[in-house]
Formats: C-alpha cells, sequence, structure tokens
C-alpha cells in the first residue's frame, strides 16, 4: 500500500484494537506466525485489545480456553462475544426482558445465567419473556418446537448473530444462527425483532462501555469487507482490513464501503501502530 495514504495522526491516537480471529490472528487451527510478536508490540505499546467473534455456541470461559491452547495470551476481559453483545444490548435496552428460552448450547445458557437472567427450559410453566436463538450445535427438534411456539404467541424474538453458516475443514456443513432464524421465520411467519453479532454496532458500542473508549481510541481489525468493516464504519470508527484471510484486494475496488486501512497482514500493521506512537 502507497505509505503517503497512510494516516499517521489517526493511528498514533489508537489505543485499543478489536480483533477478528479467524483470517486475522490465524488461519482455520493455524496461528500465523506473527501473531505472537504483534502482541509483544502491543504490550510494548500499551495498546489494549479484544479478541472478537460472532460464535456464540462457546461462552467466553470456553474460548479463554480455546486462544490458550492456541498459544495465545489474554483473560477473560480480552473476550467479547456475540453472547455478550446479547447479554449488554438486554441488560441496557430491554431490561425488562429476564426470563428468557434460549436456543443455544449449555456453554450459551450459562453466561447468561452468570449475568442474572433466568433460563426457561422447554417443559417448564414459566412463561418466557423473550426467545434467544444462538448457534446451538446440539439443536433438538423439541427445543426448536418450542422456540417457534413462543415466537408465534409474540414475544420479541432475539438472534446473537446474522451468519448461516460456519466455516469449518471438515466434511459437512455447520447450520449457524441465520439459519436457524430462518426456520423459524418460515415457520412463524415472523423475522428477529433485533440480530446482534457482526456487522451490528453494537458490538462496538459494547467494547467502548467496557473499557471506558471514545470512537477515536478504538479500531476494528478483520479479514471480512462484509463484516468487519461494515462493522467499523457502522459504528464510527477506524476499520482496518487484513488481506490474511477472506477479502483480496480486487474485493476491495468493489467495496460499498471501503476500509480507512489497508495491511497485508498484523504484522504489517504493527509495524504502522509503531511508526505512529512513536512519531507521538
Ligand atoms: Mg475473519
Amino acid at each position: 500500500m502507497d505509505k503517503k495514504t497512510i494516516d499517521f495522526k489517526r493511528l498514533s491516537k489508537i489505543c485499543h484494537v478489536v480483533l477478528d480471529m479467524d483470517g486475522t490472528i490465524y488461519n482455520g487451527s493455524q496461528v500465523f506466525n506473527f501473531t505472537s510478536d504483534f502482541f509483544k508490540k502491543l504490550d510494548r505499546l500499551k495498546i489494549r485489545y479484544t479478541y472478537l467473534t460472532n460464535n456464540s455456541s462457546r461462552n467466553v470461559s470456553q474460548y479463554l480456553e480455546k486462544i490458550r491452547s492456541m498459544g495465545l495470551h489474554g483473560t477473560k476481559e480480552n473476550i467479547y462475544t456475540s453472547s455478550l453483545a446479547t447479554i449488554d444490548y438486554l441488560q441496557s435496552r430491554r431490561p425488562e426482558l429476564q426470563k428468557l428460552f434460549i436456543l443455544g448450547t449449555e456453554g450459551l445458557k450459562e453466561e447468561f445465567r452468570e449475568y442474572g437472567f433466568t433460563v426457561v427450559e422447554t417443559d417448564s410453566a414459566i412463561e418466557p419473556d423473550a426467545v434467544v436463538v444462538g448457534f446451538d450445535t446440539l439443536l433438538d427438534f423439541k427445543r426448536l418446537c418450542k422456540a417457534g411456539y413462543w415466537i408465534k404467541g409474540g414475544k420479541p424474538f432475539i438472534a446473537t448473530h446474522p451468519d448461516r453458516t460456519c466455516p469449518t475443514d471438515q466434511p459437512t456443513l455447520l447450520i449457524d444462527c441465520g439459519a436457524i432464524c430462518e426456520a423459524l421465520s418460515s415457520a412463524t411467519d415472523r423475522t428477529p425483532d433485533v440480530v446482534l453479532g457482526k456487522p451490528d454496532p453494537s458490538m462496538i458500542w459494547g467494547i467502548m462501555e467496557r473499557n471506558n473508549l471514545n470512537k477515536e481510541e478504538i479500531a476494528m481489525v478483520g479479514d471480512r469487507l462484509y463484516t468487519d468493516i461494515e462493522m467499523a464504519h457502522r459504528a464510527e470508527i477506524m476499520g482496518i482490513l487484513v488481506l490474511s484471510g477472506e477479502a483480496t484486494a480486487t474485493d476491495v475496488k468493489n467495496a460499498v464501503h471501503q476500509p480507512d486501512l489497508i495491511v497485508e497482514n498484523i504484522q504489517e500493521l504493527g509495524e504502522l501502530l509503531e511508526q505512529s506512537h512513536q512519531t507521538e
């Protein structure tokens, strides 16, 4: 990239980077060989970071285990998932919704219980206030039908994220939250009232709120134009595209919203951050 187009002044204000995971810090199960140095550089520059994922099949504790098993560092505070975005949304915008019927994994249900919500089970006599649909990797027909029953009955219909499939290198197709919601929509004639997760800007607002940041201090880094960069655009923060994953330079030319910065990978980003923070 032509270095003259790089806005070093803007970069120098960045003190927190939000990092997409697959395609940005690793590919499949393979961590990039420059990832570890990138994090060391962030530590030296006192730039904090958040790992961001739309996948709501694992909760934060389970994600932390995954990250550590890949040799990456961090604590629970460094992880933000679409389930946390859903929890933050409900607590700040819909505090009256306390009892939830959750179509999701045990890990997801556990996370909602930790934040004080009542999780309503299929055979419970309790009537839920809303239905939350996540990436339910143990999808059960009886539970799917019960979710449909409550949605048809008019309960708020909330999806943790829009993805219809989840990438995998296995010989299967992982049916994700968006596709499960479409089955429910087809049966109930209703679409979700709210869809959290990328590219919804509430993912960024939640991280800003939890870390006490303003828009100039935070940047989104990711490999997808229609989720990572689109979300940065909607949240009006700096969007940095890495070419180490899905998007190519040709895709950028056709993109609706252009990234504020394009780098080959996070190694190049680390170098630019270092230069900009030295010239402060
Ligand atoms: Mg990605």
